[in-house]
């Protein structure tokens, strides 16, 4: 289905001012020059951007740069971070295949992968957030030692990726099939709240940058 466009969708992104970064590159290398935040995350796909709210909010030591390719639930996302007045968190309206003309080696110290598309079968493997071709971008960007914290309600996506990770680099840790099961853990994204709500377990894991590999 698609979506429909929303209304003054583009004068509305423009009214978020330096929320919303059009020419990423230009800050490649640079993205924590001259400002207070000590370190760099990013969020791959953060949708409308519950997540990525509270997350900034709880971190003020943390520039989090936001990524979503799909403008009409970003502008969500952005509203809300102006409606928040926080200004620790950047958005781009970029595919995610291109981040490593945006960030420097080893300028980013946590990526987060919420309830990324699973794109079941093998025809569409190379279109998912964790297969080795993003695992090796990803790489490009982290520092050694810097983590992915990727969550999905989907095991067939869950498995498959953390099948992937050790094989590209990365060690695998806080693997868990029900992060909820104990008891609410951690900030909830908007897809995560739906799913918890009608009885999804939730996987997660924390995946670790050896730093083996360079451009
Ligand atoms: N993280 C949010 C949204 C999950 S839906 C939540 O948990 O509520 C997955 C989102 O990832 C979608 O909004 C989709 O547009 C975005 N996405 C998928 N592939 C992407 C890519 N290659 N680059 C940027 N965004 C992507």
């Amino acid at each position: 289905m698609r979506m429909r466009r929303k209304k003054h969708l583009i004068p509305r992104m423009e009214r978020c001012g330096d929320l919303w970064v059009r020419e990423p590159e230009l800050s490649c290398g640079r993205w924590l020059s001259g400002r207070t935040e000590e370190e760099l995350h990013l969020e791959i796909g953060c949708g409308k951007g519950r997540f990525t709210v509270l997350t900034a909010a709880s971190l003020p030591s943390v520039l989090l740069v936001a990524i979503e390719k799909t403008q009409n639930v970003l502008l969500t996302a952005m509203e809300r971070t102006e409606a928040l007045g926080l200004s620790n968190i950047r958005f781009l309206d970029v595919d995610a295949s291109g981040l490593a003309s945006m960030f420097a080696l080893g300028e980013v110290s946590r990526i987060y992968l919420n309830f990324s598309d699973p794109w079941p079968g093998q025809r569409y493997e190379k279109r998912r957030l964790t297969s080795p071709r993003f695992l090796s971008i990803y790489g490009q960007i982290l520092r050694p030692g810097g983590e992915i914290h990727f969550k999905t309600d989907n095991r067939g996506l869950f498995d498959y990726s953390i099948a992937q990770f050790p094989a590209a680099g990365y060690d695998l840790e806080q693997v868990t099939y029900d992060l909820h099961g104990p008891g609410i853990c951690g900030v909830m994204t908007d897809y995560e709240e739906k799913f918890h709500e009608a009885g999804t377990p939730i996987c997660r894991c924390v995946a670790r940058w050896r730093g083996e590999n360079s451009r």
